[in-house]
């Protein structure tokens, strides 16, 4: 029933994060090297995010927004090496439920003739009609909510934090995605739109980092690139896969952390970034680790954290949380004590 249908999507769609999470997520998996990511009035009029992917096919137009349809996965073997973020087939679907949802589409064959896609609540195609249009996918949440007042209510008394996670949680994809142009802009109910960052197709997360948060603040970090030999027999035997093979037990974390230089202090829990094999995830037990041996030098401060742990596919489980943001490290009391190690140890070889 329709009922039901928006209680499962209220579970998808939790917030505006979750939103802005799932279309770009949507797409990164379609190719796309250009992202845009537009909001009105902060989102509660609306989300739009632009990109020049691979585009919708027209046979698929009339599945794409029904539930569990996803153009990913063909069998439940794939889970283990997947390498898309999606695979359950129940953002667009649930976004039909809860908003007022549209999408432009065109494949390259179709330039420049898009097709403008209308859903009924269920996911029902409702409407198609011709647009001109680029190679690649637009789509468009309005009104938020709209059918779900409590919820609505919330996110509007809430608008101010949601605002500052939404932000953080891009900041955090446009830093990992090299080669992409990332952009995301902001236009209140009464006013014009402003770029609030972007991302300009770098190599390097260096270069992205600069471009997000500014060259002043990539010199005050130091690079990371920590190796934390798990032992070969510890944890689970995963899948049968026995850890006889010790290539397989490294953990390396590469990225960028703030030099422990004392300093006055300025709060920035909104630059603690986390990525296992490039999946932004949060990681709260390995924040703590690095705030902790942070503030044995700077116990005023913060450290900026960009960083990215990577790992065999087997040593973790992304399936855990139905926004697969909560990852489970099957070793993790084991990698949170050499991490400790290795940050005191690079932290001791800096110049203070
Ligand atoms: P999933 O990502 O789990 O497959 P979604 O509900 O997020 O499920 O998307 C459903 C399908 O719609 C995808 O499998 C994909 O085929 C198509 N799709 C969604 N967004 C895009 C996009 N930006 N570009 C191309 N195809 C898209
Ligand atoms: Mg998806």
């Amino acid at each position: 029933s329709s009922a039901v249908h928006q209680i499962q999507a209220g579970q998808v769609i939790v917030d505006l994060c979750s939103v802005a999470k799932e279309l770009v997520e949507n797409s990164v998996d379609a190719g796309a090297t250009t992202i845009e990511v537009r909001f009105k009035n902060q989102g509660l009029d609306s989300i739009e995010v632009q990109d020049n992917g691979a585009g919708i096919a027209p046979h698929n137009y009339e599945s794409v927004a029904l539930k569990h349809y996803t153009s990913k996965l063909s069998t439940y073997d794939d889970l283990s090496t997947l390498q898309t973020f999606g695979f359950r087939g129940e953002a667009l679907s649930s976004l039909c439920a809860l908003s007022k949802f549209s999408v432009i589409t065109c494949t390259k064959e179709q330039v420049p003739r898009a097709a403008k896609l209308e859903f009924e609540m269920s996911g029902k195609l409702k409407s198609t009609s011709v647009v001109s249009g680029q190679r690649g996918t637009s789509v468009i949440v309005e009104d938020l909510f709209r059918n779900l007042p409590v919820r609505r209510r919330e996110l509007e008394r809430n608008i101010k934090r949601e605002w500052g996670k939404v932000i953080s949680l891009l900041n955090q994809y446009a830093c990992i995605q090299t080669g992409v142009k990332f952009t995301v802009s902001q236009q209140p109910t009464k006013g014009k739109r402003m770029v609030l960052f972007s991302t300009k197709g770098n190599p390097t997360t260096r270069e992205n980092i600069i471009n997000v948060f500014g060259v002043k603040t990539m010199n005050a970090l130091i690079t990371m690139d920590l190796k934390l030999q798990l032992t070969p027999t510890a944890g689970p035997l995963v899948k049968g896969k026995a850890r006889a093979d010790g290539s397989n037990t490294e953990v390396r974390v590469l990225g960028y952390v703030s030099r422990p230089t004392p300093g006055e202090g300025r709060q920035t829990p909104d630059r603690q970034m986390f990525y296992v094999n490039g999946r932004p995830c949060g990681l709260p037990q390995f924040v703590k680790v690095f705030n902790e041996v942070y503030r044995s030098y700077n116990a005023s401060q913060l450290p900026f954290i960009f960083a990215d742990i990577q790992l065999d596919t087997h040593l973790y489980d992304v399936n855990v949380s139905p926004d697969k943001r909560t990852i489970l490290l099957h070793d993790q009391g084991q990698m949170l004590d050499n991490l400790r190690e290795s940050l005191i140890e690079l932290f001791e070889t800096q110049d203070v």
